[in-house]
């Protein structure tokens, strides 16, 4: 049998599941949700908030947030192709009537007039946390956990079933001395391949890089992955071969720390982590793994799920 033969049922099968779950937008990698899917989705947000580590704050974001703070996070450096910006018509009632007029009459496109406004859409869920944590002052002794969400971001077209331009994105994130956070992401690692088989899903749980920007991102995904900054774990949606990322493990060492001056009580810069569940992509790895039809999954996973 031909690879080909071997993958295409599963592409029909992958459209078919989307069929079922999302409504199109005529826009690739941005959907409408059914009630269908958004149950599950609630059903999971749920079960990872039964997990809540006891003295984590919850904190929800918008979609949007300040481009200063991305500025200063470095995500330009790493990932400018991936970042949405906001913009917006600026000026007088009489200059914004005129480029519309212009458009309107004209065909002129009304888009050459925008002007980058002070926001960005937000690429991850933790990105404001940082600097809202520095604001307090120094770390506590026993550091400090969110639990964090947002709707997120990335210039990703793409008709994937396992990747959207607009996907959720929860939390929980971690800042203290190394130690603390080396043994947060270990027990998270643990605590979320206890969740994975709860789900009845298939995972491996492996090494994994960001996609740094260019030439020069290979070298640093390389360095990435040489000290073990991310493990992801993966899920077979559309293929055992190139499996997907439905929850990540992130070390940021003093990244996070040195830029934004987080101090823990004996004044070193603060480490960070976080563990990011994708929302979508676990909830279309529920379908594609037991089906469309909820009533007949497994009943320790509709148990599991509450539903
Ligand atoms: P990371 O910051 O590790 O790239 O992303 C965190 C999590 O967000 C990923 O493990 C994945 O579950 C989810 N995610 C990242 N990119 C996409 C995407 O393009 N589509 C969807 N649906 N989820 C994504
Ligand atoms: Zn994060």
């Amino acid at each position: 049998m031909s690879v080909m033969s071997k993958i295409a049922p599963r592409a029909s099968e992958m459209e078919a599941l989307k069929e079922v779950l999302f409504r199109p937008t005529g826009v690739d990698g941005v959907y409408a949700r059914t009630g269908l899917y958004e149950s599950v989705v609630e059903a999971l947000a749920a079960l990872i908030s039964s997990h809540r580590p006891r003295d984590a704050e919850v904190l929800r974001f918008p979609p949007i947030m300040s481009r200063a703070q991305i500025e200063r996070h470095g995500y330009l450096k790493s990932f400018p192709n991936l970042l949405g910006a906001v913009s917006c018509l600026c000026g007088d009632e009489r200059h914004i009537r005129g480029v519309v007029g212009r458009f309107v009459e004209g065909g002129e496109p009304w888009t050459d007039a925008l002007e980058a406004a002070d926001l960005v859409l937000a690429p991850a869920a933790c990105y404001p946390v940082y600097p809202l944590a520095a604001a307090r002052g120094p770390v506590p002794a026993g550091g400090l956990t969110y639990d964090v969400a947002a709707d997120c971001f990335r210039r990703e077209p793409s008709t994937d079933i396992d990747r959207f331009q607009s996907f959720r994105m929860r939390e929980y994130v971690r800042i203290g001395s190394e130690a603390q956070i080396q043994a947060f992401r270990q027990e998270w690692i643990e605590r979320a391949t206890g969740i994975a088989d709860g789900l009845g899903l298939n995972y491996r749980v492996d090494l994994a890089s960001d996609p740094f920007f260019g030439r020069g991102g290979q070298i640093v995904a390389q360095s990435q992955i040489e000290q073990a900054l991310k493990f992801e774990l993966l899920v077979p949606v559309r293929s055992a071969d190139a499996p997907t990322a439905c929850m990540s493990f992130n070390y940021h060492q003093d990244h996070f720390g040195t830029t934004w001056d987080l101090k823990t009580a004996d004044d070193e810069v603060a480490h960070t982590g976080c563990v990011a569940f994708g929302m979508d992509r676990l909830a279309v790895a529920m379908f594609a793994t037991h089906g469309t039809d909820i009533g007949s999954w497994p009943a320790t996973v509709r148990e599991a799920l509450r539903l």
